[in-house]
């Protein structure tokens, strides 16, 4: 294999590049579940773009739509104006979304990517209570801009602010504590007027965490921190940038537990196609901006909006799709517990179409990916040491394609093990 002509990378872009690093390729299309670098080599993409392209690369069901939206001249660009792509992608988040769950959500266009939508979150939690603290938790990812690093876990990420993270506190997450009830502590502190913990606007969870090392909270437990909130006048926020859109089952990752929370963030693959765009939901009573008081040049990415109606109406009219990810991932669940129970110091967990295989030697799941790479799988660690390999394929991936990833991840596991 010649090697990739890298230069222009090492000499012109900044040191702050990461992925690239991990798979030192310079690739040049894809398909479905699948990348192709400038050489002609094949990757079968276990990684899905972290999570944003859960109906695959470039979908002809939705690529079609979009090409003829560009070519007959519809809106690109739009602020916030209306539009008809607006309207419709409104109407079908009506229809297909919030009426089927009877959930009574209003629907903000925040700029289009995570860290925006977490952002706009806080801040409308904090000007509803008129109070500060926001409540995270251990191994929390929420973003990079300021309000999202301070309610995020990983030291390395919060040193970079420069700025000291205020207003927020954090909790033990589901499992951190290796107690059966978490809430503990958290109670314990809401409730001790001397704890020391001022009152908070708000609670912000994943209920798996997928950059913390695919941690994964029992729906008893995302009841009872339901629960502990609503009771207390606090506002529940559910991360879902990445774990929603289907990538634990259900649309909403929170489903499974049977809780609304008050505010729900999307983002990643909400568009479907990998085009930015980001929502934030809250319950009706909720929606106390003032006109214009959060705003943003790219919150109509009208591109986004037409490949993000498509893909709600295409997957998501049926449980077809919900059911799919339930299937295949359990038969990854099932090959994972098996290949820990050959190989000691692993363990496996996550839910729906995220999996992560957990090596209590953290060096060894770098080295896994590294092997994986060369041998054409794209997977990346997550988790505070690294020490976790994160399955995240796109949920349209096939039996066939899991049988090869998976075969690939064997041996990537063999031989780093044997070399030891
Ligand atoms: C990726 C992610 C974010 C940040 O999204 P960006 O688009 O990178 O700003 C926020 N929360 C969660 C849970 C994420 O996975």
């Amino acid at each position: 294999m010649t090697t990739a002509e890298t230069t222009v990378f090492e000499t012109l872009e900044s040191n702050v590049r990461g992925y690239c690093r991990s798979w030192p390729t310079v690739f040049e299309t894809a398909r479905g579940s699948w990348l192709t670098d400038e050489t002609g080599k094949d990757f079968l993409d276990f990684f899905a773009g972290a999570g944003t392209l859960n109906y695959g690369h470039n979908n002809p069901v939705l690529k079609r739509p979009l090409i003829d939206y560009l070519a007959t001249d519809g809106i690109t660009h739009g602020l916030d104006m209306s539009t008809v792509a607006k309207r419709r992608l409104l109407e079908t988040i009506r229809d297909v979304l919030l009426a089927p769950r009877d959930l009574d959500y209003k629907v903000q266009f925040p700029g289009p990517t995570g860290a925006n939508a977490v952002e706009a979150a806080l801040k409308l939690a904090r000007k509803i209570t008129g109070r500060s603290t926001i409540l995270n938790f251990t191994n929390a990812f929420h973003g990079m801009t300021l309000g999202a690093l301070s309610v995020t876990g990983n030291a390395a990420k919060r040193a970079g602010a420069g700025v000291p993270l205020v207003h927020a506190m954090p909790m033990p997450y589901d499992g951190y504590l290796d107690e059966a009830e978490d809430l503990t502590w958290m109670r314990r502190a809401l409730d001790d007027s001397s704890s020391g913990l001022d009152k908070p606007a708000a609670v912000i969870v994943e209920t798996v965490q997928g950059e913390g090392g695919v941690n994964v909270a029992r729906a008893q437990w995302l009841r009872h921190l339901a629960e502990l909130c609503s009771a207390r006048g606090i506002l529940l926020i559910v991360d879902d940038v990445q774990m929603g859109c289907g990538r634990t089952g259900p649309f909403f990752s929170f489903e499974i537990a049977g809780i609304t929370p008050d505010i729900v963030t999307l983002s990643k693959s909400i568009s479907g196609y990998g085009l930015p765009m980001a929502l934030v939901l809250m319950r009706r009573e909720l929606d106390q901006w003032a006109p214009g008081e959060h705003n943003g040049t790219f919150r109509g990415n009208n591109a986004a909006f037409i490949t993000a109606e498509v893909a709600l109406r295409h997957y998501w009219s049926d449980d077809a799709l919900e059911l799919a990810t339930a299937a295949k991932g359990e038969r990854i669940h099932r090959h994972l517990t098996a290949l820990t129970e050959v190989y000691d110091g692993t363990s496996t967990r996550g839910r729906g179409l995220v999996h992560g295989l957990v090596f209590e030697d953290a060096s060894q799941a770098t080295k896994v990916c590294r092997v994986a790479f060369e041998d054409g799988l794209l997977v990346e660690t997550s988790g505070s040491n690294d020490e976790v390999v994160k399955l995240l394929p796109p949920l349209t991936v096939t039996d066939d394609e899991i049988t090869h990833g998976l075969g690939i991840l064997t041996r990537a596991v063999e031989i780093v093990r044997d070399a030891h």
